[in-house]
């Protein structure tokens, strides 16, 4: 119900505005994005890097509007890849892109050509960019430019949801040699008819998708906070033979950062997906809809004020 709420506030214009302009939000929004600037997600990285993680920087946008605004987000990209190999933080650093900031919605082939920029923009500073998933009407859209994306460019990532129900014969076709795969859960509103609905039946649907990828050939990003999933995919991975550098556990920036620590302590590849920039209402709600302890977060910072 609450989660129903959150997500539905997503996507209200109004509602943002009235959550941007209010002052109490900035709080929650430190814990979660690692600020405004580029300038601001430099010394995040810097920090998570000295702290033996890998970092996959998203510059948030989304519903871009304009072919302007498209290239803008392209160029912010460009931009940042070039300052995060001139620190000396490429490889350890990628980017992950969403399509919609590029323009899929206006405009496919625009949107193709500017993830094209980025990527180009990316094996320059020897590193890697991952797409991000969005909601299901854009899966084919996504999966079609990956594949030619990875014509050129091999190492771009893609990420599938497990609450889809078509992600298992998802992972079948992406579980090959060099291909990168993160696996998260699915963090938008799906109907019924594409997604399962009980937090049960995503878990198995993970599981499921999970041994898929760890018994293929390709490189698993295991992305989850869960600690029951987490276990899975350490067992699946001893037992499929996996060592420590043939798959990576990610996080999300603020979450969970002592699991972080312990699982990078324990000699995994740890990479902590990093927001940045002004637009970070979409993804605020979406962390809130995930989780009640951080609504009543929110809700104190709201009430002590
Ligand atoms: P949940 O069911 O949210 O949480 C399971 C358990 O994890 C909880 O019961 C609790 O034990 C623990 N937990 C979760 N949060 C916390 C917390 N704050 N503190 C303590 N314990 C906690 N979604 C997309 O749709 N598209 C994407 O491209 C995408 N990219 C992602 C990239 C990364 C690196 C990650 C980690 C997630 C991404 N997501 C994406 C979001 C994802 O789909 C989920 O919405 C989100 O990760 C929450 O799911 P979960 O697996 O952590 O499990």
């Amino acid at each position: 119900m609450l989660r129903s709420l959150f997500l539905a506030a997503a996507g209200s214009a109004r509602l943002e505005r009235l959550v941007e302009s209010a002052p109490v939000s900035k709080g929650m929004v430190r814990r979660f994005v690692a600020g405004g600037s580029a300038e601001e997600a430099m010394r995040a990285s810097r920090e998570l890097a000295d702290d033996g993680l890998a970092i996959s920087l998203d510059h948030l946008g989304e519903d871009t509007e304009t072919a302007e605004q498209a290239r803008a987000a392209r160029d912010e990209y460009v931009s940042l890849l070039t300052r995060l190999h001139d620190s000396g933080l490429t490889p350890a650093a990628e980017v992950s892109v969403k399509l919609s900031a590029l323009g899929q919605r206006l405009d496919e082939k625009l949107a193709r050509e500017n993830a094209r920029a980025i990527c180009a923009a990316a094996a320059e500073a020897g590193t890697t960019v991952t797409l991000d998933a969005e909601d299901h009407t854009t899966t084919d859209a996504t999966l079609e430019t990956l594949l030619e994306l990875r014509k050129d460019f091999p190492g771009t990532g893609a990420v599938l949801q497990a609450y889809l129900r078509r992600t298992e014969g998802d992972c079948r076709e992406l579980a090959v040699a060099g291909s990168r795969v993160r696996l998260c859960k699915g963090a938008y509103a799906e109907p019924e008819s594409v997604a399962f609905q009980s937090p049960l039946d995503v878990d198995k649907s993970y599981v499921r998708c999970l041994n898929i990828l760890m018994s293929g050939a390709g490189y698993p990003m295991v992305a989850t906070h869960d600690p029951r999933l987490i276990a899975i995919a350490e067992d699946r991975a001893r037992w499929f033979d996996r060592s420590t550098g043939e798959y990576e556990f990610q996080l999300l920036y603020g979450v969970r950062p002592e699991e972080q620590a312990r699982l990078a302590g324990g000699g995994h590849t740890v990479r902590v997906y990093l927001p940045y920039g002004r637009q970070w209402y979409g993804y605020l709600m979406r962390r809130l809809a995930e989780r009640p302890a951080n609504v009543a977060f929110f809700v104190k910072a709201v009430s002590s004020r």
